[in-house]
């Protein structure tokens, strides 16, 4: 069967020409001279190519494509622009409106009637989709108003993801961050309430569900029943955070308030990356809502991003084997709070622990049953430790601790505790028992310290005794 072209083009001699040309190489032509009859040309008579000058009164070729391509309706049709422009801008215009080629003028025609045979073979449109488009009800009064409102969906759709696209920033508090999607999802989509979930590479952060309210309010059981729903497994150990919208009197009693939710699930390669859930007090179909798909890719793609920035900065100061922070971590932290004491007088104690005999250990058992040693005893200072105290990988075997605001009269206890639970623990390796202890050296910030270094050689020399003096004990030195 002849494939049908629309020609459009405000030229009459132009159009003429080209007709003859389509014709002779076996097309069914349909013409129109200016956008506007061609919009609703390709209702009428469903071609199977549409050929489109740029230049046109009223709608431009590149409106006019922009609008057939963002029109679920129409968008399946290929669109050739023809025209005199041979910018590279015009070029950019033209596949940015969605044509699927851009060919001057002045190109013979044999040349201009084969692309258009090859563009046909390549994008057909079905009879089942062309059959649709001739039934479509047109009310021509309507044409103008239906034109403005397909573009203008197009317009919001690329300002919506513009919007997203702006929301650089990864590093800030991650409230911060849920503040700004939420700003831009309430003004899209209509929620009472809406919650959001960004999963760490680090297991060890708090799990955080952070929501935010519309011209509702939700009573404190409601966040632990959502907390149920969305999260399960760590309703044991959570933080709830709440950006509250509008102050309201629309108290919801129960999360079964609630008629309608939709929870989205993103993942990146297997790993949940994060949650987003929506709810309403209304009976809403949330796949209907017209800007959802285009959240739904948006917020895809920023948790992706986030998520990969994240665990970049996670990687670069976690050690692989122990999951300790690492040397490179410790060397600006400890400047930091170096300056800090100097400066306001605040206490930071430090401590330097190492495995006693791991040599021995290593040599003994093998270098896996060493490795496995270094990571039971690391995990052990993560568990006796305050979250507040940092601890790092300094070297082999050589563990350091950063312990802001405690003095040291105070690190005697937890470092007598961490020596304890090591010297007690079972490290059972391919069935054989290790016993395993470590030394401990700590001091604390003092005045005459000039350098942050200081502080790290005067633990060493304590450590350093502590070795002599027979290992598996704790020594403090004063600052
Ligand atoms: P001391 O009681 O005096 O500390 O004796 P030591 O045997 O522990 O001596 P030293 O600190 O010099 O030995 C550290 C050993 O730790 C040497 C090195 O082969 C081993 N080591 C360093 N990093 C790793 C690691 O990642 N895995 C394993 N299995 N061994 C490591
Ligand atoms: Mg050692
Ligand atoms: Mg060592």
């Amino acid at each position: 069967m002849a494939k049908k072209v629309l020609i459009i083009d405000d030229s009459i001699t132009q159009l003429s020409s080209l007709k003859i040309f389509f014709k002779r190489a076996g097309f069914d032509v349909e013409t129109a001279q200016n956008g506007v009859e061609g919009f609703v040309k390709v209702y009428k008579t469903a071609p199977d190519l549409i050929i489109s000058d740029v230049l046109m009164p009223h709608l431009g070729g590149f409106q006019l494509c922009r609008l057939l391509k963002s029109n679920p309706e129409t968008k399946q049709i290929p669109i050739i622009m023809l025209t005199v422009l041979d910018k590279k801008l015009d070029k950019f215009w033209a596949s940015q409106s969605g044509a699927n080629r851009f060919i001057q003028k002045d190109s013979d025609f044999k040349n201009i009637t084969r692309i258009a045979e090859d563009i046909c073979s390549k994008f057909p449109v079905s009879q089942r989709y062309k059959d649709l488009l001739q039934t479509f009800e047109f009310d021509e009064e309507g044409i103008i108003p239906q034109i403005n409102k397909i573009l203008d969906d197009a317009l919001m759709k690329s300002t919506i993801t513009n919007e997203f696209r702006n929301l650089t920033d990864y590093t800030g508090d991650d409230a911060f961050i849920a503040n700004k999607i939420f700003k831009i999802l309430s003004t899209i989509i209509e929620y009472d309430a809406a919650c959001i979930y960004f999963n760490s590479p680090d297991s060890s952060v708090k799990k955080r569900l952070i929501f935010n309210t519309q011209n509702c309010d939700l009573k404190e059981n409601v966040y632990l029943e959502i907390w149920r729903q969305i999260l399960p497994d760590c309703v044991e150990d959570f933080k709830t955070e709440v950006i509250a919208g509008n102050k309201s009197d629309n108290i919801i009693e129960s999360a079964d308030d609630f008629q309608s939710r939709k929870e989205f699930d993103f993942y990146y390669e297997n790993n949940l990356i994060g949650k987003v859930c929506f709810y309403s007090t209304q009976n809403v179909e949330w796949n209907k809502l017209k800007f959802m798909p285009t959240a739904k890719s948006e917020l895809d793609l920023y948790l992706r991003l986030k998520y990969l920035y994240v665990k970049t900065c996670y990687l670069s100061i976690t050690d692989e084997l122990t999951k300790l922070y690492t040397r490179r971590h410790l060397d600006s932290v400890i400047i930091q709070e170096f300056e800090r004491a100097k400066r306001y007088g605040t206490i930071v104690s430090v401590a330097m622990a190492d495995i006693d005999n791991f040599k021995i250990i290593n040599d003994q058992y093998g270098h896996m049953a060493g490795d496995y040693v270094l990571r039971e005893v690391s995990k052990i200072f993560m568990d006796t430790l305050r979250k507040t105290d940092f601890v790092y990988r300094y070297g082999g075997e050589e563990i350091c601790i950063l312990m802001p605001e405690t003095c040291l009269q105070n690190i005697i206890m937890p470092l007598e505790r961490i020596r304890k639970n090591i010297e007690n623990k079972q490290f059972i390796c391919n069935n054989q028992e290790i016993k395993v202890t470590i030394s401990v050296g700590a001091t604390t910030y003092s005045k005459d310290m000039r350098l942050p270094s200081d502080l790290i050689e005067k633990a060493d020399a304590a450590l350093y005794e502590a070795k002599k003096t027979g290992k598996n004990k704790v020594v403090i030195k004063n600052g």
